[in-house]
């Protein structure tokens, strides 16, 4: 008969002890060997691996161990014991994940009943049934309980009867990538509970909402459901915090997520010869990540051979002096990274900087905090122990299936790297990139290096291994640098200084290049960098067309810092400013004092330049937390938009009166989103009329009032609109979706919903048509293409507003349009068959 031990981990010796009396009372004078490995030797509370080792060699008669723990680190102190068991030992030994006291007594019994390891654990993992199915909960059996509880959308045993639900669906392009995951964690820790997750569309397990390294592993994609549950005091405000984020796409600005693509193309081996190497067999494959020729000498990173390399002492420390080194080695990274999120919204731009706001996250993660530090309390070296935790969270994110949520894993390895540097006191020589020139080849970039890369002097980036939607990557293209990604490792052998020319549009990648070739591409790179410094250079100047008409260039911004990078693109003006950044991602509205400054100083960041306020664009698909609004089954056909500002008058009352304020003290258009009845228009300029009485002052002289046309039926009748306003800027994105009937945020109706359909080409016509002496602009994403200007322009569009980077070029293709010829180009386009047709048009022209 099998005599199976058992061992008990806890962190307590008198639980321990307890639990083992109780558990040896159902015995029945039967002899089990049960060995307690609980406590410290002070008496504290703790566990040490070295007395797990020790009670399992004791317990162990030949026929193995069931060992069962409590909590935290007793897991990871018995993990480690079994590291420094015999191999013969170890094989013999099972870690039971059953609740302790009801385990352990079950254990027992079966122990001494004779049955064998499996078994035992078996019955140890069932020992909730007789507990649930008296509280009439369901009872699952064997191993699947412990998969059930973590599936299962139950609150878990100790949150009780108040644990709160609920489920979104993500619609975020990515998925949960980085920004939103992160923006998720930051909401769910600011409130008074315990926030969980879970995956419902892949039946993930329920993981920690203020854990981002965690919610990166449910590899939720967009379309995904996610369940919510919280207990503790704030969990209805937490879990209704988190619905409403994910409703307003966890506050991801349309177009900020990962632009796609074009699809990887292989290279032909003689594209790819790589200098010094021989290679048989599969070239590398690099895959297009930032457009532009780039063609210079190679620069070579070298991989820093002191990665990963702990000294044989980093095993063990002092827990006290270790887990004061792993602090300050956070600290300290903490302000380096909080430095280049500085530099880059600065250098580069907001968006982009917050890569670095999920640094920030990971840093303080408690998923790799925790097990960092347990394993600090449990007699590792800080930088031993925060190393096996980094790896163990980056390779969960490399085995998910989605290859941008894979990419994630670069991120955790590069803030894992930065504290284990900081701990080991090694400076990383790659770090700095300042003063590299030429085409930079490397393994990999992290996202701080990729900051710091200098247009200037880099021409060009090829990776050996990374994606396209990697941060590295992504910050290339920010920054202009051509790149190619995924090259291959044989990349590395590439002879410093030899001579490589990239395509990164279409993935081209050519070291050594024959004379023809470089020609080929030299000439490519001449083309596109004098047409890009052409465009620089006039950057400020009007855009006026080559037969006089001036054509107004604006950009589209959400933030102060946007508004410095439009004026460093040379912007005529702000032609939307998309004011609910000021309203999203808070408890209350902003008054009318903070509103009036922030307006202000986006148009001094502009040099003054005008200002096109765009009133309050939210509702049922992007509600605010402190304008509670019924769920609706269609927001977009709901109460958004103009719609919800008339509905909930005293937000947009205040709203006005902060408009009306900074109108006169710097030149204000301002639009009202959403307006399809002209009841609408006139009540809201009522409203403004109320605000200007409330200021107490003239209506200011430099304010123009004007609506965005989204809905069709404005467009339609932009006549009866014409006579009370200033200006129309079309919204194409929300006007294409409407008149498309195509969600513009479900990737399924993506190409129906193409702003070249030539219903909406009309459309816009009949706003140019209907707008008398008003001025009709474009403000969808449609502006930001320098193909639409010709034809935009012929349409009767006499501004275009768009992403700040965008500006220079749209300016210098309007430079290029004939109005006569252009308004030939638009009936051709209007009469065109499909959206595809449009696009082949305007190739050719
Ligand atoms: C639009 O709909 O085209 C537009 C510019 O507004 P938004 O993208 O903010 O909805
Ligand atoms: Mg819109």
């Amino acid at each position: 008969m099998p005599d199976v031990g058992i061992v008990v981990v806890s962190h307590s010796r008198s639980l321990a002890e307890a639990a083992v009396a109780l558990s040896r009372e159902m015995l029945q004078g039967k002899d089990v060997a049960v060995e307690v490995a609980a406590g410290l030797d002070d008496g504290s509370f703790g566990t040490d691996a070295m007395a797990i080792m020790a009670a399992i060699e004791q317990a162990d008669r030949g026929d193995g161990v069931v060992v069962l723990m409590d909590l935290g680190s007793a897991v990871l102190s018995t993990e480690m014991a079994l590291e420094f068991l015999d191999d013969a030992v170890r094989e013999r030994v099972t870690l039971c994940p059953a609740p302790l006291v009801e385990g352990l007594v079950v254990a027992v019994v079966a122990a001494g009943a004779g049955l064998g390891r499996d078994a035992v654990a078996a019955e140890a993992l069932d020992a909730l049934m007789a507990k649930q199915s008296h509280l009439g909960a369901a009872a699952p059996s064997g191993g699947e309980a412990a998969a059930a509880a973590a599936a299962a959308p139950t609150p878990s045993p100790e949150s009780g009867a108040a644990t709160v639900t609920a489920s979104f669906t993500v619609t975020n392009p990515h998925g949960l990538h980085a920004r939103p995951a992160a923006r998720l964690v930051q909401e769910a820790a600011g409130f008074d509970a315990r926030v969980e997750l879970r995956n419902a569309t892949t039946s993930s397990a329920w993981v920690p909402a203020t854990s981002l390294s965690k919610v990166a592993t449910l590899g939720v994609l967009s379309g995904h459901e996610v369940e919510v549950r919280a207990v503790g005091a704030a969990a209805r405000a937490a879990v209704d915090g988190l619905v409403a984020l994910a409703a307003r796409s966890f506050d991801e600005p349309a177009g900020q997520a990962p632009a796609s693509l074009p699809a990887p193309r292989r290279a032909t081996s003689a594209e790819v010869p790589v200098a010094g190497s021989v290679r048989t067999g599969e070239t590398p494959t690099p895959v297009p990540a930032s457009p532009g020729i780039g063609i210079g000498p190679a620069t070579v990173l070298r991989a820093d051979p002191t990665r990963l390399v702990l000294p044989a002492d980093a095993h063990v420390g002092d827990a006290d002096a270790e887990h004061a080194a792993l602090t300050e080695a956070r600290a300290a990274c903490r302000a380096v990274i909080a430095a280049t999120r500085r530099s880059t919204a600065e250098h580069v731009g907001e968006g982009e900087a917050q890569v670095f706001d999920a640094h920030l996250l990971l840093l303080d993660d408690p998923d790799l905090v925790d097990e960092a530090e347990a394993r600090v309390a449990a007699g590792e070296g800080a930088a031993a122990a925060w190393a096996a935790a980094v790896a163990r969270v980056e390779s969960a994110m490399a085995a998910l299936p989605d290859p941008y949520l894979q990419a994630r894993a670069a991120d955790v390895r590069a803030v894992g790297d930065q504290v284990l540097r900081e701990l080991l006191g090694i400076t990383d020589p790659a770090a700095d990139l300042s003063g590299r020139a030429g085409v930079l080849v490397a393994e990999e970039l992290t996202p701080a290096q990729a900051a710091g890369l200098d247009p200037g002097l880099v021409v060009g980036l090829v990776l050996a291994y990374g994606s396209p939607t990697a941060h590295s990557a992504i910050l290339a293209r920010a920054r202009g640098v051509p790149a190619v990604v995924g090259a291959g490792p044989e990349v590395l052998d590439i002879v410093e200084g030899t001579v490589v020319a990239l395509d990164g549009a279409t993935g081209e990648l050519v070291v050594d290049p024959a004379a023809d070739v470089l020609a080929r591409m030299q000439e490519r790179a001449v083309a596109g960098a004098r047409a890009r410094e052409d465009a620089a250079a006039l950057a400020s100047a009007p855009a006026v067309t080559r037969d006089g008409v001036t054509v107004l260039v604006g950009a589209n911004i959400g933030s102060v810092e946007d508004a410095r990078e439009a004026a460093r693109f040379g912007a005529d003006l702000a032609g939307l400013v998309r004011t609910e950044f000021l309203f999203l991602g808070r408890q209350s509205a902003p008054d009318v004092d903070e509103q009036e400054q922030v307006y202000v100083g986006i148009a001094e960041a502009l040099g003054g330049r005008r200002i096109t306020l765009r009133t309050l664009d939210v509702g049922g698909d992007k509600p605010l937390p402190y304008l509670p609004m019924p769920a609706e089954d269609n927001p977009f056909l709901g109460v958004r938009g103009i719609r919800l500002c008339l509905a909930r008058p005293e937000l947009f009352a205040d709203q006005l009166l902060a408009v009306v304020r900074t109108a006169h003290r710097t030149p204000v258009n301002l639009m009202f989103p959403m307006v399809g009845a002209l009841a609408e228009l006139t009540s809201a300029l009522a409203l403004l009329d109320d605000a200007v009485a409330r200021d107490g002052r003239p209506r200011p002289t430099d304010l123009e009032v004007g609506i965005m046309v989204e809905v069709p039926g404005a467009a339609l009748r932009a006549r009866t609109f014409a006579p009370h306003v200033d200006f129309f800027s079309i919204g194409t994105n929300d006007l294409t979706q409407y008149v498309m009937a195509a969600d513009r945020g479900n990737p399924a109706v993506t190409a129906l919903g193409d702003a070249y359909d030539p219903a909406v080409l009309g459309l816009v016509r009949a706003v140019c048509e209907g707008a008398g002496d008003a001025l009709v602009a474009v403000c969808g994403e449609l502006a930001a293409d320098e193909r639409a200007a010709a034809v935009l322009v012929g349409l009767g569009v006499r501004e275009l507003s768009m992403s700040p980077r965008a500006v220079p070029g749209v300016k210098q293709a309007l430079r290029q349009v004939d109005v006569g010829a252009a308004q030939e180009l638009a009936a051709t386009a209007m009469a065109a068959g499909s959206a595809g047709e449009v696009r082949r048009l305007l190739a050719q022209s």
